[in-house]
């Protein structure tokens, strides 16, 4: 590796001032918060006189010394100014509280020159100390060693350079007793790293000249982070305590680059010590005692570039330049990486909602989106939305479903009696098997679901009734028509050969008294899968829980209102079939009553039948059964009027009922469910829409839409972000 100093001047020097002076135009902006921009960090041991070095490259009188040892990084930045003035703040450490931060934004100093801030320096670093919560002998109340807040003073000036230099902490290496632990240690460790181990900063390897480099860890550790050397510049301090021959020679050699060569090789400086306080710089940037002291031997032997503070800060800014230069491309495509993060992490904060207008408009944005799917759900159109994925909220489909299951229902087990059977299967036309999906088993995971729905939304227990279907009252009693007979007997009349019509009614009400139990049931299970569909389509249209919590809350009630209007009707419904005389126009009941009656005939004849060979023309060998006139004459006379009264009204309400039956489950779809829950105008689904949201008062809208503080103030950094950002990007074009 050829050392630096044989090395031709660099040339990126020629594009390095324009770059540099927008590199400083962003950290302006403070964008350095949000980007590292190219920075040059001082690093070393404890003592090693760091910020004896960066006060002498910056100007800035530093507090030195043990007792004023540095607890936090310290980031000095140079800007260009019309006004002179220091500018002291604190940056918080990315960790902080929220309460931390604001404590920790809020302090700010303002001072107009260096020789103020040399006399107040001492008390405003006690003051820091104190927002930092370092505990010291003026601060005994502090908590922390050190800290990871970053302490920032600005200088700023007509002629300032463009430089930023930071301070950190010294390793030390043994852990004093009582002051510092091993964690300190590892936490300065830790600081250190995080600052040499971007590939834009300048790793300033402080080494005091009086002590032998080789036992100084920095820099292995600057090796670590920087393993071409093309970033780490070696610095020797304190060539003034250098007293033996032999010591001063092993300094020349490694300024020379003969010993433990550098890529950018070693600079000498020296520094104030503690006695010499005003040891001003001179016209030529160099102050009397370090000129006086270079121009002795053996110092004056060595390259002159090499030597004094003046000779480093010129060389800082060169090298600056070419880490800016090569940083350039790669700020670039960083900032358009971070730029388009935060832009998204501010769409998904949602826009602003401060004024009433916005928050009107967010929430009716949200509704208008619920809606759209609402009506994408009713018109089975599940390509809509990816939510239809899942079947439970498919909601039409599903509702179908649970009705095809009610129907089954009614059809197997609605009767409270079994009908007689009329012996022919042609005579009474019936509906097919269950399909296997409307099976008991499929019937029963729904109901489970179901229960879980119940159990996540307590407001619905005053509407739904899922209790358990007790099987013993539920099956069909089949007792030989014995309950015709002792329905019969309860309402007889003086009728002749007839009945009165109230048997017929009150046999009806007997037969349908697990009606009501079964509608409530079915119906909860149709309210049960519109509740869920509901709230899960308001977590797609409204993906902040905040609000959608706000606007459950706000219709809820007028949800359980609908569902109960619903529910309410199908009682209704129940109600009027068995309270109202049983009637019906549908030409199905008197085919089944013809057919049941002319089956009932068949069964009395066809023991008297006989079979007689048909007339010679036709093919031999038919044979039909014939009944004579006269037994048909004398077919039912042989039944007592009590029987044939009973036959007669297990035949009429065998047909009436299978009508009243479909009529009524049509009934619950047309009216119950599909007006009062689904299509209405009234229905629950119409509920959350723009008109409903355009109806709401300012408190309201503000309740449910309004901003939390922290989400706020979380849009207003992000915009402020995506702002700084986007002005970074038109800097560094
Ligand atoms: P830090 O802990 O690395 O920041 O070291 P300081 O900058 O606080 O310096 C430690 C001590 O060394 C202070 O008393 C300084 O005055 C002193 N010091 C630093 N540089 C020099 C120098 O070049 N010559 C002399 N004589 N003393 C120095
Ligand atoms: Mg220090």
């Amino acid at each position: 590796m050829v050392p630096e100093i044989f090395k031709a001047p660099a040339t990126g020097i020629l594009t390095s001032p324009d770059r540099l002076r927008k590199i400083d135009q962003l950290r302006e902006k403070n964008i350095d918060v949000i980007l590292p921009l190219p920075t040059l960090v001082a690093v070393g041991d404890q003592s090693s006189g760091k910020s004896s070095l960066l006060e002498s490259v910056t100007d800035i009188p530093f507090p030195r010394g043990q007792e004023l040892c540095t607890r936090y990084a310290t980031q000095i930045t140079h800007r260009r100014d019309p006004e002179v003035q220091i500018i002291i703040t604190i940056i918080p450490a990315p960790q902080s509280t929220d309460n931390e931060k604001v404590s920790l934004r809020s302090y700010r100093k303002e001072l107009s020159s260096t020789d103020e801030l040399r006399t107040k320096f001492v008390a405003i670093l006690d003051e820091v100390n104190v927002y930092m919560k370092i505990k010291t002998a003026k601060n005994p109340k502090g908590t922390k060693t050190f800290s990871r807040d970053i302490l920032k003073i600005e200088k700023c000036g007509p002629t300032e350079d463009y430089l930023t230099v930071i301070d950190v902490p010294g390793i030390f290496r043994l852990t004093s007793k009582g002051q510092t632990t091993e964690s300190d240690r590892n936490l300065v460790r830790d600081m250190v790293i995080g600052f040499i181990k971007d590939k834009r900063t300048i790793i300033l390897a402080v080494l005091p000249a009086n002590v032998d480099v080789m036992t100084q860890e920095i820099l292995a550790l600057a090796e670590e982070y920087d393993p071409e050397g093309e970033r780490t510049l070696g610095v020797l301090t304190k060539p003034d305590l250098v007293i033996e021959r032999s010591a001063k020679e092993a300094v020349c050699n490694l300024v020379n680059g003969r010993k433990k060569p550098l890529n950018l090789g070693y600079y000498l400086v020296k520094n104030r010590g503690g006695d010499d306080v005003d040891d001003a710089e001179d016209s030529s940037g160099l102050r009397k005692k370090e000129r006086d002291l270079f121009q002795q031997a053996p110092w004056c032997n060595l390259p002159q570039e090499r030597v004094g503070v003046a000779a480093l800060r010129e060389r800082l800014q060169d090298l600056l330049g070419e880490i800016t230069d090569k940083a350039y491309p790669e700020l670039r495509s960083e900032a358009r990486k971070k730029l388009t993060e935060a832009r998204d992490q501010r769409d998904a904060l949602g826009p602003s909602r401060q004024t009433d207008r916005e928050q009107q408009q967010y929430l009716g944005q949200i509704a208008a989106k619920f809606q759209t799917i609402v009506r994408a759900a009713l018109a089975t159109d599940y390509s809509a939305d990816p939510a239809f994925d899942q079947s439970q909220l498919r909601l039409i489909t599903e509702l179908v479903e649970i009705t095809e299951w009610f129907n089954v229902t009614m059809r197997n087990i609605g009767h409270r009696y079994a009908f007689q059977h009329s012996g022919d299967s042609t005579a009474d036309v019936d509906e097919p098997e269950p399909e296997e999906h409307l099976s008991k088993e499929s019937g029963n995971t729904k109901d489970t679901w179901l229960r879980n729905v119940l159990t996540q939304n307590p407001e619905l227990h005053d509407v739904i009734n899922l209790a358990k279907e007790p099987n013993t009252s539920f099956s069909v009693q089949s007792d030989n028509g014995k309950w015709i007979d002792v329905v019969y007997r309860r309402c007889r009349g003086v009728e002749l050969g007839t009945f009165s019509p109230t048997v017929l009614a009150s046999a009806f009400r007997d037969q349908t008294t697990k009606w009501d139990l079964i509608t409530e049931r079915h119906m909860s299970r149709i309210i049960l899968t519109i509740h869920n569909f509901i709230e899960e389509m308001l977590k797609v249209a409204c993906p902040n829980a905040k609000i959608r919590e706000g606007v459950k809350s706000m219709i809820i009630d007028d949800l359980v209102a609908g569902y109960k209007r619903g529910m309410n009707f199908a009682k209704y419904l129940v109600q009027v079939e068995r309270e109202k005389k049983p009637y019906t126009v549908n030409h199905y009941f008197n085919s089944n009553l013809q057919a049941a009656r002319g089956q009932r005939m068949f069964n009395i004849l066809a023991p008297k039948s006989f079979e007689q060979s048909q007339t010679p023309q036709n093919s031999p060998d038919t044979v039909t059964k014939v009944v004579r006139l006269a037994d048909v004459k004398t077919a039912t006379t042989d039944k007592s009027n009590e029987k044939h009264a009973q036959e007669d009204i297990h035949d009429i309400l065998k047909s009436y009922y299978k009508v009243a039956r479909k009529r009524f489950v049509d009934s619950v779809w047309c009216h119950a469910i599909d007006h009062h829950l689904l299509s209405g105008p009234n229905s629950p689904l119409t509920l959350f829409s723009e008109q409903w949201v355009l109806g709401l008062d300012e408190d309201s809208l503000a309740a449910i839409a309004g901003e939390s503080r922290s989400s706020r103030d979380k849009r207003i950094e992000l915009s402020k972000k995506i702002s700084d950002l986007e002005e970074a990007l038109r800097i560094l074009k």
